[in-house]
């Protein structure tokens, strides 16, 4: 019935993050009263372990969900009674749902990335595609090209142990010729149809670019997930040299239009979010 919906982001320095504003104007233009709560694990000094408190503080006040980001997206999966094939597959949680007594964890990271990129690189291929970064975000984007139907994943990472252990665990979901690690990145870029790059370059505390900007052919689509700036260096050389690029603000967006699905079960306009997300 009517009433108040209740959500929330818990993680660990989210002051600045989009996340309340563009769940509650959303979902304010769907009709559906939404309040949207941040629990700042470094505003009381916790570690991420406490993220499993907040779930079940927020399961007894009856919220309808929560958001879950850096550094609780692995801690949280103990304190859930369910997965969803996608989350479980990743090991990783980004939005909790509660429903009638039970808390099911989803990641609406790698479908982000996935409407992302189909919405704003319609068409372009996706025979090979190397994968720079392999953290959190990067298992994300490698899960969304491979479901997408990518044919191959070549994953580089300056930790190579990392990168190798993610393209073992694509291997066995996805197939064992489906996805790689390691080489050069020249020399996986001169065989790729695209890039897209998952490492935290480009951010305000990590400036530049993180590969050799002679290597950004023009033949290639580049993809990137950092959001903050939404034109990072790597948006702007690779569009300076004609590559066909999406900013991670499409990835953004779509991971909360999917999360707002979930907790209120009304389907939000992508494209007015995103509207609403370049405001902000
Ligand atoms: P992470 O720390 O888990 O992983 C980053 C990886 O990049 C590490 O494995 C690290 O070894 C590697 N790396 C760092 N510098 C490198 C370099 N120069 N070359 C190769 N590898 C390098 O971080 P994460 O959680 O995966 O986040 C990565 C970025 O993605 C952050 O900027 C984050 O803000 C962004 N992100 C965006 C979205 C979105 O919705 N657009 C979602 C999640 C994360």
């Amino acid at each position: 019935g009517p009433g108040t919906v209740l959500a929330g982001l818990v993680g660990s320095g989210i002051g600045p993050s989009l996340s309340p504003p563009l769940h509650e104007a959303e979902a304010r233009r769907l009709g559906v009263r939404l309040a949207y709560a941040r629990f700042d694990l470094d505003d009381w000094g916790l570690p991420a372990s406490a993220a499993g408190e907040v779930v079940a503080a927020a399961r007894a006040a009856g919220y309808a969900g929560l958001n879950v980001t850096h550094p609780c997206k692995q801690v949280v999966l103990e304190h859930l009674d369910e997965l969803s094939a996608d989350a479980a597959a990743l090991a990783a949680v980004n939005t909790v749902v509660f429903r009638e007594g039970t808390a099911a964890g989803h990641n609406t990271d790698w479908s982000g990335f996935a409407r992302g990129l189909e919405t704003g690189l319609p068409g372009v291929p996706l025979g090979s595609v190397v994968l720079l970064g392999a953290g959190g975000a990067g298992a994300a984007v490698a899960h969304g090209l491979l479901t997408l139907g990518a044919g191959r994943v070549r994953v580089l990472d300056l930790d190579t142990a990392r990168a190798e252990a993610l393209a073992t665990a694509l291997q066995a979901r996805f197939g064992a010729e489906r996805a790689s690690a390691g080489g050069s990145v020249a020399s996986a870029l001169a065989a790729a149809d695209g890039l897209v790059h998952a490492t935290p370059v480009g951010m305000a505390a990590h400036p530049g670019l993180p590969l050799p900007a002679e290597l950004l052919d023009p033949r290639l689509w580049v993809a990137e997930v950092v959001y903050r700036p939404l034109e990072t260096e790597l948006v702007r050389v690779a569009s300076e040299r004609g590559c066909r690029v999406l900013d991670g603000g499409r990835m953004a967006v779509f991971q909360a239009a999917d999360a707002l699905a979930l907790f209120t079960g009304a389907e939000p306009d992508a494209a007015r979010m995103r509207r609403h997300f370049d405001r902000l």
